[in-house]
């Protein structure tokens, strides 16, 4: 653990000239306190009105250094210190009183190895430290969003999810968007019209997919997944995932990956249609779709259940993808 001129990082005061990193790691003193914890062994290397070595500390939340002082401590007494020869606190009586909590703290169980540093997590387990870790429980967190596992999930595609991710929360700039924010530029917002169908301004839910050429790729692909009852309306789309996203069978990651692949190569074509003279048929999108879809799905490792070995034909998948082959 870091130490400064003897003292732990969270005793050092942050002032005078330090380097940035120290600074840095100064700062979140606070955010990263509760997580670290004090395992006693001699008792002689944790302060026992600072330090977490305790579900009730600090005891400094609820004992003030005058009272400690009064009492005959200092505040630097370590756990050690505060245990009688006879084995026992030797606070004195009266603060029982005035801490009725102190009740509820047993007297420690030294051995002789010396106290040691541990990472406990938000549910209060000690945990291996890793930068992992330390991030993971100190991230700001918002409640999961209904859609999570229809973007992230094990299967898939990096540039093609985080662009779903785009999608979902309509952050793309399409036009409807444009018109709001550009306003009074020089652009002629009239004139705007999707490069994929020319028939009005493109929108989150026009590409996806009720423009004629993006509906025509849906189409074409959607007999490739668990969808194929499903309209090419965002609404609807958004509606299946929601409840099916969760299910962890073969048919809905493919599902989840030909959705995701659908998105990008669409919004990728009127791209390219706005900014370029290159232009793909509907036909042609949606095979590089089922092909990239497909160079993923040769990755996996498929474990056996019924019905798989058609699944893996129809996709041209070698039968050497399957964990266990019943022959
Ligand atoms: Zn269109």
């Amino acid at each position: 653990m870091y130490k400064l001129k003897g003292r732990r990082f969270w005793e050092v005061p942050c002032r005078g000239r330090m380097t940035w990193g120290w600074r840095k790691l100064l700062a979140i003193r606070s955010l990263i306190r509760p997580f670290l914890w004090s395992s006693i062994g001699n008792g002689a290397q944790t302060n026992i009105w600072s330090d977490m070595w305790c579900d009730h500390c600090p005891l400094s939340s609820f004992i003030s250094p005058r009272r400690i002082s009064n009492a005959g401590f200092h505040l630097q007494s370590t756990v050690a210190e505060l245990v009688s020869h006879s084995g026992e606190w030797s606070w004195p009586i009266a603060w029982y009183d005035l801490f009725p909590v102190l009740i509820y703290i047993q007297v420690s169980m030294f051995n002789d190895r010396q106290d040691r540093l541990i990472w406990k997590d938000l549910d209060g387990n000690s945990r291996h430290f890793s930068s992992w870790e330390v991030w993971n429980n100190i991230r700001h967190r918002e409640n999961l969003v209904p859609w999570v596992n229809m973007v992230w999930f094990k299967h898939y595609i990096p540039r093609h999810s985080f662009h779903m991710w785009l999608v979902i929360r309509n952050k793309l700039k399409t036009q409807d968007r444009l018109s709001v924010w550009e306003a009074g530029s020089a652009t002629n917002l009239n004139l705007m019209c999707c490069p994929l169908c020319c028939y009005d301004r493109d929108s989150r839910n026009h590409l996806f997919f009720e423009c004629s050429f993006a509906l025509e790729v849906w189409n074409n692909i959607k007999a490739w997944t668990a969808m194929e009852s499903v309209n090419g309306t965002w609404a609807d789309i958004m509606s299946w995932m929601t409840q099916n996203s969760n299910m962890q069978m073969p048919e809905n990651i493919i599902s989840r990956l030909v959705l995701s692949a659908a998105s990008y190569f669409v919004w990728q074509e009127r791209n390219n249609r706005l900014f370029s003279k290159n232009q793909r048929t509907a036909m042609v999108i949606a095979r590089e779709i089922i092909q990239t879809v497909r160079l993923r799905m040769l990755t996996f490792q498929f474990k056996w259940r019924p019905g798989l070995r058609r699944l893996l034909e129809k996709w041209q998948i070698p039968s050497g993808n399957m964990e266990i082959d019943p022959g």
